[in-house]
């Protein structure tokens, strides 16, 4: 069996390098915001520091634990924060590549946001990551390689990230979110496309919390009592940015359910959720409740009245959904 067959083309390439023995020993990893170009930094730093040579990256052992936890002793990071890597940092760097390894054979550095480098820090930089010491290997992670230095650019192997496969994704997320729902992560998974900046807004506190009360509008249209789909919509003291969020919840919400309705799988809803919604909704009110919530959501964004639009918004779903 190919181990490296669900793992996305760049870790897949990464492995197969690692294991011929034609690993580079500097990269620049460019992708969007959100793309996951630290995770995939650890990812490769667990193989390179893997104590199972024949399965690295096992995932296991201690050192892939620390590694993927950011925590490994023969692992630097730098860049982090919001301020560039300084030409001070650069030196540090420089006299870290000299060091022995504390843990195994080899030291790994990442360096995230290098395009906000100033020219003397990457000027700084170029020597040790054109040729730097055995052992160690450097990441230059960025959002746009264009911003290097055409030196450094020059000098490091590129690698491009494409979106993640589900199963990289959820497991990414299982690390940074080990206590999450098994319905939760797979909504996650199945929203965003393989972008890791995607699922962490999904999975963020506003939009879980805009995500369950867009839930209860909807149980509430297709329930038996006009007060409570009144009050859950129109009751709430919305900022207008609260309303237009929330309303844009609902949506996907109703987007999901219309996609039951064509015989899809729900994308948000749970298989229980989309049964037992699905069961009570009918397209042509799915329709007709889309169409006046995306009226309401552009009243909204027009100025007007929160409260008035939102009090017109619950008896018209009323009247749609019954
Ligand atoms: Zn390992």
């Amino acid at each position: 069996m190919d181990l490296t067959a669900k793992l996305s083309p760049e870790r897949a390439d990464f492995l197969r390098r690692l294991k011929n023995g034609t690993c580079s020993h500097a990269f620049i990893v460019e992708g969007a915001k959100g793309s996951g170009k630290r995770d995939f930094a650890l990812w490769c730093a667990s193989a390179l520091l893997c104590e199972s040579h024949a399965h690295a990256p096992c995932g296991v052992c201690r050192s892939c634990q620390k590694a993927a936890a950011g925590h490994h002793p023969d692992l630097h990071l730098y860049g982090e924060g919001e301020k560039a890597i300084t030409v001070g940092e650069v030196r540090e760097i420089i006299r870290e590549t000299g060091m022995v390894p504390v843990d195994g054979e080899r030291i790994v550095f990442v360096l995230s946001h290098a395009e906000r480098m100033q020219a003397p820090a990457q000027n700084a930089l170029l020597k040790v990551f054109e040729e730097p010491p055995a052992g160690v290997v450097i990441f230059l992670l960025t959002e746009a390689r264009r911003a290097l230095l055409p030196t450094v650019r020059s000098r490091g192997q590129s690698i491009t990230l494409s979106a993640l496969s589900d199963a990289e994704l959820e497991r990414t997320l299982r690390i940074r979110q080990p206590r999450l729902g098994a319905d939760e992560l797979s909504a996650a998974v199945r929203a965003s496309h393989g972008s890791l900046g995607e699922a962490m807004d999904f999975l963020s506190k506003d939009a879980t919390q805009n995500r369950i009360k867009a839930r209860e509008w909807l149980y509430a249209a297709f329930g038996s009592d006009k007060y409570r789909l009144v009050s859950l919509v129109s009751m709430p003291k919305y900022k207008r940015e609260q309303a237009i969020a929330q309303t844009d919840a609902f949506l996907r919400l109703l987007f999901d359910l219309l996609l039951i309705k064509t015989g899809a799988r729900a994308v948000l809803l749970s298989p229980e959720d989309a049964e037992e919604l699905g069961g009570r909704a009918t397209k042509r009110a799915l329709a007709a409740m889309c169409e006046m919530t995306m009226e309401s959501r552009e009243r909204l964004e027009a100025n007007g009245n929160v409260t008035a639009v939102m009090t017109n918004l619950a008896s018209a779903l009323w009247s749609a959904a019954n």
